[in-house]
C-alpha cells in the first residue's frame, strides 16, 4: 500500500525539515508553503522522518559515539541540576538544596559508572578527542565538591586502557 505524502513527496522536503528542526520555521507555515493541513506535517514529522533519523542512527553510529552521546546528555542534566542546586542556595530553600543535592549525587555516580565503563572498553578514539578533553575537564571540575567521586573518577581515566 503507497501513502502519499505531500511533505515527503515535495522537492525542498529536506530545507523544510532542517528549518523545523532549527526552529526557523513552524509546522504551520511549512503547510502553508506545501499547500497541505498541518496535521500533514506532523504526521510526516512524527511517522516518516522520525523513523528514517532512527534508523539511520543505529546503522552509522559507532559503539564509541552512542556512549558520547549518553555522556553528553548525562553533562547536560547535571549541569542543570547544578543551575537548580545554585538557585535553591540563592533562596536558602533548605529542603529542595538536600533534594538537589541527593539527586546531584545520583548523577555524579551514573557518570562515574559511565567513565569507568568507558575506560574498561579502552575506548581510544573517545580519550583524544576534543571534545572529550573538554568534557572530562568539565566533569572533573565539577566534582569538586566530592572529593571521593572525584578521586574515583580520576582513579578510573588514568588507568591504561
Ligand atoms: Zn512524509
Amino acid at each position: 500500500m503507497m501513502t502519499r505524502c505531500a511533505v515527503c513527496n515535495h522537492k525542498e522536503r529536506e530545507t523544510f525539515e532542517k528549518d523545523l528542526a532549527l526552529e526557523r520555521t513552524t509546522a504551520a507555515d511549512v503547510a502553508r508553503a506545501i499547500g497541505c493541513n498541518r496535521s500533514t506535517v506532523t504526521r510526516h514529522l512524527r511517522n516518516h522522518l522520525l523513523p528514517e533519523l532512527r534508523e539511520s542512527y543505529q546503522a552509522n553510529a559507532e559503539p564509541e559515539l552512542k556512549h558520547l552521546d549518553v555522556l553528553a546528555e548525562m553533562m547536560e542534566l547535571y549541569g542543570r541540576m547544578k543551575e537548580h542546586l545554585s538557585n535553591a542556595e540563592n533562596g536558602e530553600d533548605w529542603q529542595a538544596i538536600r533534594a538537589f543535592h541527593a539527586e546531584a549525587r545520583k548523577d555524579l555516580e551514573l557518570l562515574a559508572k559511565l567513565l569507568g565503563e568507558l575506560q574498561q572498553e579502552g575506548t581510544v578514539n573517545i580519550t583524544v578527542s576534543p571534545q572529550w578533553l573538554t568534557m572530562r575537564h568539565t566533569i572533573t571540575m565539577a566534582l569538586e565538591p566530592y572529593p571521593q567521586a572525584r578521586e574515583a573518577v580520576l582513579e578510573a581515566l588514568s588507568e591504561p586502557g
